[in-house]
C-alpha cells in the first residue's frame, strides 16, 4: 500500500520499483508499483531511450508489485517496447497479460491494457537461467511467499545484483537464498517487519531486517539494501532499525526514495 504522509517523506511511500542502469548502456526495470509512475515522468531526464526493449521483471504480481502500471507514461508510446516478465521455474500457469489486462478492466481504470500504446511482451521464462540478448544474466529462485514469488541475481561481468523481496524464512533461514546471495555486490532484501513484529506475521510472507542481515552475513554479501517497508512504518520507526541493524552489518542501509547505489 502506497502512504503518502508527511512521516513518510524520508524513505518514501511508493511500492517496488527498481531501475537497473547496467554498464553495457542497457536498463532493465524491476517491479512496477507505483514507483513506477515517476520513473516513466523521469525517463526524457535520464535520457531513456532503448526503444527496441525493455524488460520489467517481477518478483511476482502481487497487486503492490504491479499497480504502477497503468500510470508507466513510457507504456503510452507507441514507439516503445517493454516485455514483461517472470522468471524461474515452477511458474504457475495463470497467463501474466490476463492478469495485467485485469487490473486495467473498466471497473477499474478508464485505459484498457490493449489500448495503453507500446508495444508489450508477456513473457514466463521457466528455467532458473536467462541471459538476455545484452549479455545480462539472470538466474532466478522461487521464495516462499503466499502464491510464490522469485528472487533474481542479475550478473553483468563481474558484477551481481540479488533482489530478493516478498520472502518468508520459515524457522530457520532459507539456504536457497542464501545461495543465490553469495558474494552478491549488493543484495536487496526484504525486511518488512522487526523480529518482534515477525512473530505475530507468520505465514504474511515476509522476513524480518534481523533476518535480512543473516542472509546477507551467510552470503557474504557486500552491501545490504533493506527493501520493501511496511506502510505502518514512518521515518523514524525506519531509522530506529536502521540504525540497530548497522550495528550488526555495517553495509546495510533502509532503502529511501529514488536512491541510486553504483556497484
Ligand atoms: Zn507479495
Ligand atoms: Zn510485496
Amino acid at each position: 500500500m502506497p502512504v503518502s504522509e508527511r512521516e513518510f517523506s524520508r524513505f518514501g511511500g511508493n511500492t517496488a520499483c527498481i531501475l537497473l542502469s547496467f554498464r553495457n548502456g542497457r536498463v532493465a526495470i524491476l517491479d512496477a508499483g507505483t514507483g513506477i509512475r515517476k520513473l516513466g515522468n523521469d525517463f526524457p531526464a535520464r535520457n531513456i531511450e532503448q526503444y527496441d526493449n525493455i524488460f520489467i521483471g517481477l518478483s511476482h504480481t502481487h497487486w503492490d508489485h504491479i499497480q504502477g502500471f497503468p500510470f508507466f507514461k513510457p507504456a503510452y508510446d507507441p514507439k516503445r517496447h517493454f516485455t514483461i516478465a517472470i522468471f524461474g521455474k515452477g511458474q504457475p500457469s495463470v497467463d501474466l497479460e490476463s492478469i495485467f489486462e485485469t487490473q486495467m478492466l473498466q471497473e477499474y481504470f478508464p485505459v484498457p491494457l490493449d489500448k495503453m500504446g507500446a508495444t508489450l511482451t508477456f513473457f514466463r521464462h521457466d528455467q532458473a537461467c536467462y541471459i538476455a540478448q545484452s549479455g545480462i544474466r539472470v538466474i532466478a529462485s522461487r521464495h516462499n511467499h503466499p502464491g510464490g514469488s522469485y528472487g533474481y541475481r542479475i550478473i553483468e561481468g563481474k558484477t551481481s545484483l540479488v533482489y530478493c523481496t516478498d520472502v518468508e524464512h520459515g524457522e530457520s533461514i532459507d539456504a536457497r537464498v542464501v545461495s543465490l546471495a553469495r558474494n552478491a555486490d549488493l543484495l536487496i532484501h526484504d525486511a518488512q517487519y522487526s523480529g518482534d513484529e515477525l512473530k505475530e506475521k507468520r505465514g504474511w510472507g515476509h522476513s524480518s531486517w534481523e533476518q535480512a542481515v543473516v542472509v546477507a552475513r551467510q552470503a557474504n554479501a557486500k552491501r545490504l539494501a533493506l527493501f520493501h517497508h511496511d506502510p505502518e512504518h514512518n521515518d523514524a520507526f525506519i531509522l530506529n532499525m536502521e540504525r540497530e541493524c548497522q550495528k550488526r552489518f555495517s553495509e546495510a542501509f533502509f532503502a529511501r526514495e529514488e536512491m541510486e547505489i553504483e556497484i
